[in-house]
């Protein structure tokens, strides 16, 4: 038996203020955060729902490394107030959540056993909130661990297609972010067609790999970069593509530049500096803080908010969420959709004189207000 669900009441919110990101979903308050010690493993479990105005609160579970179990329940809040947000401008029916599976600092992510013991411990605090979080995979898990937890819970997706889940869901991410970049192109260059131009894609992993290969098929030119250079065997399978550095490919003199890898890629110093017209890409948390966003806007750069760009592989879990069972064709026609969604937000900014940022957050907030 796992032991009894502590749910700690959250501080009331911050008072309203302007719609940037962070200060509007300040204005906002978690409904639930819940930190069990699981039996079977002795790890913290967090969970946190934020919102469930829209629908059921979904998230990740992230298992990673945490100084203490406080430290791995802030991560949760604040990763779960994101997710409330991808999902209202995403138009989804759900709310945001997240979970984590808190590991002690300087040691192994467990396996066998100790892995199984961890995961299942996660799936008894997840069950306990009786269906308000369905859990996914995130950081540190994987389609497989969905496969665990689903022994002791139903409020889970990401699973393997083979147990009749959507399975990966970079290749939903990558579509995505192709449509809101047709949709930033057109905004920005006065055509959707990616065959005029060049793209400079940073980080070339699950995401970025299919993204140049979407791209490079469209026939636009792809500046490729990665820490990896085991990456650098892309640059031959593609046409008109050329391999940099990325330091260099963040500031390269390129049409859109689509961050890939990890968040905070752009700082006060890469704002200054960057070519790009357009910057499209699928990481999290792109933007060091939210007020680089009216910088990039006054530099007449383009920033397409990331949590709009990389709602496909949201749309993709979520599927599996629908009356019929996940339908992967259903699934790409509803990813091809942010492309309006993007060109709305940009109208809608262009109109009221803000940024696409702005015009994001001010649409993800109208929705949650309307319930
Ligand atoms: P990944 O780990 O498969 O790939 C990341 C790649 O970036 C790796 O090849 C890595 O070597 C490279 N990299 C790391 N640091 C770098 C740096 N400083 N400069 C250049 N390259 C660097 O991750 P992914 O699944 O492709 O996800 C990429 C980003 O997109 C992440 O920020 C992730 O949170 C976000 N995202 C992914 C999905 C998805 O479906 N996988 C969905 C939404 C958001």
């Amino acid at each position: 038996m796992a032991a009894e669900p502590h749910t700690i009441p959250v501080a009331p919110p911050a008072a309203a203020a302007a719609p940037t990101a962070g200060s509007a979903l300040l204005a906002l308050d978690h409904e639930e955060l819940v930190i069990r010690r699981g039996t079977r493993s002795g790890l913290y479990t967090v969970v946190a729902v934020h919102s469930t105005a829209l629908g059921p609160s979904l998230g990740g579970c992230r298992m990673w490394h945490y100084v203490s179990g406080a430290e791995a329940a802030r991560d949760a809040l604040r990763l779960s107030r994101a997710m409330t947000l991808k999902a209202a401008a995403a138009g989804l029916v759900l709310g945001g959540g997240k979970g984590v599976i808190c590991l002690p600092p300087g040691t192994h992510a467990p396996d066998g056993d100790d892995r199984r013991a961890a995961l299942l411990d996660f799936a008894d605090t997840v069950d306990a909130l009786e269906g308000s979080y369905i859990t996914a995979e995130d950081v540190g898990t994987s389609a497989r661990d969905m496969v665990t937890i689903a022994e002791r819970t139903a409020h889970v997706v990401g699973l393997p297609t083979v147990h009749g889940g959507g399975g990966d869901p970079s290749p939903y991410t990558a579509q995505g972010v192709e449509a809101a970049m047709r949709a930033c192109c057109a905004a920005a260059f006065g055509s959707r067609e990616l065959g005029e131009r060049t793209v400079a894609v940073v980080g070339c992993g699950h995401v970025g790999e299919r993204l140049a290969r979407r791209l490079a098929a469209a026939g636009a030119r792809v500046v490729l970069a990665d820490v990896d250079g085991a990456k650098r065997e892309l640059v031959a399978e593609l046409p008109c593509a050329e391999w940099a550095e990325p330091s260099s490919a963040v500031l390269a003199n390129v049409d859109v530049l689509a961050p890939c890898a990890l968040g905070a890629v752009l700082d006060e110093q890469t704002v200054a500096r960057v070519r790009a017209r357009v910057i499209c890409g699928a990481a999290n948390n792109q933007l060091a803080h939210d007020g680089l966003a009216a910088e990039l806007a006054a530099r007449g750069v383009l920033y397409a908010p990331d949590f709009v760009v990389n709602a496909g592989g949201l749309i993709n879990v979520a599927a599996e969420l629908e009356p019929g069972g996940y339908d992967a064709e259903r699934t790409r026609e509803r990813v091809g959709e942010i492309e309006d969604v993007m060109a709305d937000i940009l109208t809608e900014a262009a109109s009221a004189g803000t940024t696409p940022l702005a015009a994001a957050v001010g649409r993800a907030r109208r929705r949650l207000e309307s319930v």
